[in-house]
């Protein structure tokens, strides 16, 4: 009878392990524990380090959602690449990146390891799924070879697809129709090893009914990894390696087929910005707020903006940052956010001057900057409250 508790206090270990996620910390989680209420969490609020954080997923299976949305990592100019982003808006400050300079030559080659986009031998950039990966050396071997215009306006329309919140919805509505399927398989699953296998050893005897458990543990298991097979193919068709590899691993673990919606839903999102999922995932207010924090960023991110003095690199960051500044605003404004949402100054005390546009603090300072946001500016308070009187 130990021997039994044991292995079921072993498998709800492995349970709660396999929901463990980790990635960088320029990323956001959606994640809703059941039903379609999504809250988004800043990689900064999780356990880590300064550049990867640790998340769990839904611990009960067919309940609620988990996705991981990163800010793109790459500054993406029409001659050039870096290996650094100025906008951050996660509240533990800006994720440390290479800061490397690459020409559109270099992209040709380029290549995904796992999570690490290599450009020739040294990596590039290292992202938080393997998705994400794979969707950067796409971006970058189509664009290498385009003229500097073309390749500057190819760069628009990505950037714009990125923020489009009607394609955002068209895939999480998939996923949804996908997990529903899905959930049943993971749910008597879940009933097996954690209800059933413990009653039965309890009362029967594991010795005299292991045959049985066995022929319904390989039961459950094709229908895991059948319905999983199927559902990977719908919503990536294209992902025919990945499908195969993963649904390998879930036809042999009935701890993996637990997470079978899980392992669809977390890279999902991984190409789009995390503005066009909030747009999409969060209630309104929730996004107000989200999308206050994401523009103020935007408008004012960390500095210095650029971390090298190369004219190039700081062509490129600044070429890039201007492009998502437009069409941040451009989906703002689709949203229908207020329009001075993240212009506007906050009310003060009337003895305070000056305020940070980043974060908002309030400050008694005529001028100066702000020490929670790396140095950054300080407004003058009156003459936006003389603008707003
Ligand atoms: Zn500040």
């Amino acid at each position: 009878m130990e021997e039994l508790g044991e292995l079921v206090a072993v498998l709800l270990g492995l349970h709660a392990a396999l929901g463990l996620h980790w990635f960088p910390r320029g990323a956001y989680v959606f994640r809703a524990f059941f039903g379609a209420g999504s809250r988004v969490i800043p990689a900064s609020a999780a356990w880590g380090s300064d550049r990867m954080a640790l998340f769990f997923g839904a611990p009960l299976p067919g309940a609620g959602r988990f996705h991981l949305v990163e800010l793109f990592p790459l500054s993406l100019g029409r001659e050039a690449i870096l290996a650094h982003v100025a906008q951050d808006p996660n509240p533990g400050g800006r994720t440390p990146k290479s800061g490397r300079l690459a020409t559109w030559d270099d992209a040709r080659g380029a290549r995904a390891e796992t999570r690490d986009v290599y450009l020739g031998r040294a990596p590039l950039v290292t992202v938080g799924s393997e998705a994400l990966a794979a969707h950067v050396v796409r971006m970058l071997r189509r664009l290498s070879p385009l003229e500097p215009a073309e390749r500057a306006r190819e760069l628009e329309s990505i950037q714009l697809r990125a923020l489009d919140e009607a394609l955002v919805r068209e895939r999480a509505d998939a996923w949804v129709r996908e997990a529903r399927r899905l959930r049943w398989p993971a749910i008597a699953t879940f009933a097996f090893l954690f209800l059933v296998l413990p009653l039965v050893g309890v009362t029967l005897g594991l010795s005299l009914a292991w045959p049985w458990l066995l022929a319904v543990a390989i039961a459950l298991q094709a229908w895991s990894a059948v319905a999983f097979f199927r559902a990977h193919r719908r919503l990536e068709p294209a992902e025919r390696g990945e499908r195969a590899r993963r649904t390998f691993t879930v036809a042999l673990s009935p701890l993996e087929a637990l997470r079978g919606a899980e392992i669809l839903g977390r890279d999902l999102l991984a190409g789009f910005h995390p503005l066009a999922v909030g747009a999409v995932l969060l209630s309104r207010a929730d996004f107000e707020r989200f999308a206050e924090r994401v523009l103020r960023d935007a408008l004012h991110p960390i500095p210095p903006t650029c971390p090298s003095d190369d004219p190039r690199s700081i062509a490129t960051e600044r070429e890039a940052r201007e492009r998502l500044v437009r069409a941040l605003e451009l989906a703002a404004r689709r949203a229908g956010l207020p329009a001075d949402l993240a212009t506007r100054a906050p009310a003060g005390d009337s003895d305070e001057r000056s305020y940070c546009p980043r974060c908002l603090r309030t400050y008694l300072l005529e001028a100066g900057t702000c020490p929670e946001c790396w140095d950054l500016p300080l407004a003058p308070l009156e003459r936006a409250r003389a603008v707003v009187a």
